[in-house]
């Protein structure tokens, strides 16, 4: 098994980055609705109860200035200590309204302003209950007196004056009461609309930090799809068109890297390298076996087939004009295997086809014919030119001995020669040849005998 690495690496990299940008996408936007359901409640809950009891408080403070003019109109003490009753609870209320609201606000020193004019307010109005049931009094006393008598009356004029007078502040001090709390109002209303803009501050960061994440997953799927596009699917597609045509060339397969298919690319690019060897085995030994079907595989010379099959077939022109017949055999060869073995007698074979192949004329066909036996085909070739020819081949194998380990091996061979016959073809000039090799054997080896032209004609010999 191979090791985690290449394509499975990268990918599970890519996936993991994928996996963690919409992971962090999430948690975002997560976040930010959280954030905006707290922003929410906290506007819907909180802020409105501090509006809430603001406003009760301005409404509280405004009941302050009906009890006072109910004190005002009080002509009798019931009435003036219902009035005075009403303020009494007014007094309470304005003060826990006013800690209800300092618990939300943070700074309670800001209430203040509405605790004085609150206090100044109330000990007016003690005041004015004062003056009220000092007027009630004097009104009961003239009331009383058939005639109405002057101090009396002065006295009750002193009392409206100050009356009047008490009124005149109570009615600042209300005004001042009700600027301080409408100041806590206007900044209740401003402290929410803070907190909605810093809401949407932070939905606007919020959104574009989730855009960002878009954007970034957008890339990292975009990364993923160029990489499988360079790193996988390019490389199959090269790797396919180069196996494609019918004979594949290892040099166009990209086996660059370490990843998976680079590993794929060098097996295949091994397979079609020893198939490609294979192939040029093969078609070695065809040609090998082509050569050998005609030749002859120690000497290289044509073999005896391919001799007569080449007669028969190319006859026409082959043996359209002259031509003489010639059979060359090598002399005591058997001597040559007994005492020096297979092996030199083989090299012995080859040496003097050599020679014989060398020494001929251009165009003449020769074929090894049997183990040390050579035919000869001379087309176009007078018997003279031939004797000639032969004569000198004879003389070359009789002065180039075969160097082996050991010394040389000298051989001499015996020839004979025919010419085109009046009678006959092709085999018949061979027969004659092969006769005159006979004779050449028994006349002492080393030598050429001629075929007479006539039967009655002794055969010719050289030397
Ligand atoms: P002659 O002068 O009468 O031709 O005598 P010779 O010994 O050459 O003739 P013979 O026909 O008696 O012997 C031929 C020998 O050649 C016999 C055979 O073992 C040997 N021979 C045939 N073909 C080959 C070959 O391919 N290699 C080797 N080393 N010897 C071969
Ligand atoms: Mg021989
Ligand atoms: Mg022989």
């Amino acid at each position: 098994m191979h090791p985690v690495s290449g394509l499975t690496a990268r990918t599970a990299v890519l996936s993991a980055v994928m996996v963690g940008v919409t992971l962090a996408s999430i948690v975002l936007a997560l976040n930010t609705f959280a954030k905006y359901r707290e922003a929410v409640g906290y506007l819907a809950d909180r802020q409105a109860q501090v509006l809430v009891t603001t406003s009760r408080l301005l409404q509280q403070s405004e009941g302050m200035v009906a009890s006072t003019a109910m004190l005002l109109l009080a002509d009798d003490h019931l009435a003036r200590r219902q009035a005075m009753f009403e303020i009494a609870d007014r007094k309470e209320w304005i003060g826990r309204l006013v800690e209800d609201l300092a618990e939300f606000r943070k700074a309670p020193e800001q209430f203040d302003a509405i605790y004085d004019a609150r206090d100044r307010l109330v000990a007016n109005l003690e005041t004015l209950d004062a003056l009220v049931e000092e007027r009630i009094d004097l009104r009961l006393q003239l009331e009383r007196q058939a005639l109405p008598d002057v101090p009396t009356l002065a006295q009750l004029a002193r009392v409206e004056s100050g009356i009047a007078e008490v009124i005149r502040a109570a009615r600042t001090l209300t005004t001042e009461l009700s600027v301080a709390v409408g100041f806590h109002l206007a900044a209740a209303r401003e402290e929410a609309q803070q907190r909605v803009r810093s809401l949407a501050d932070e939905t606007q960061r919020s959104a574009w930090l989730l855009k960002a994440s878009g954007l970034a997953a957008l890339l990292a799927v975009l990364a993923t799809v160029l990489f499988i596009q360079r790193s996988v699917v390019g490389r199959l597609s090269r790797l396919e068109l180069a196996l494609r045509c019918e004979r594949p060339r290892p040099e166009e397969i990209d086996v660059q890297g370490r990843d998976e298919i680079a590993r794929v690319a060098r097996t295949v690019h091994r397979y079609v390298d020893r198939i490609n060897l294979n192939e040029q085995r093969i078609l070695t030994i065809n040609r090998e076996l082509d050569f050998l079907a005609s030749h002859d595989a120690l000497t290289r010379l044509h073999n005896r087939r391919y001799f007569e099959q080449a007669l028969a077939e190319g006859a026409e022109s082959l043996l359209a004009g002259d031509y003489c017949a010639a059979m060359i055999d090598i002399d005591h060869f058997k001597q040559v295997n007994d005492l020096h073995g297979h092996a030199v007698g083989d090299r012995v074979i080859v040496q003097v086809a050599g020679l014989i192949r060398d020494g001929l004329p251009d165009g003449a066909l020769l074929a090894r014919y049997g183990g040390e036996e050579f035919a000869a085909l001379l087309p176009g070739v007078d018997m003279e030119s031939a004797r000639e020819c032969l004569e000198r081949i004879r003389q070359r194998v009789a002065d180039t001995p075969t160097a082996v380990e050991g010394g040389d091996v000298a051989v001499t061979v015996s020839i004979g020669l025919a010419p085109r016959l009046p009678m006959g073809g092709f085999e018949h000039s061979l027969k004659a040849a092969d006769e005159s090799l006979y004779l050449a054997k028994r006349r002492g080896r080393n030598r050429l005998v001629l075929r007479p032209q006539r039967a009655t004609d002794p055969g010719v010999e050289t030397p």
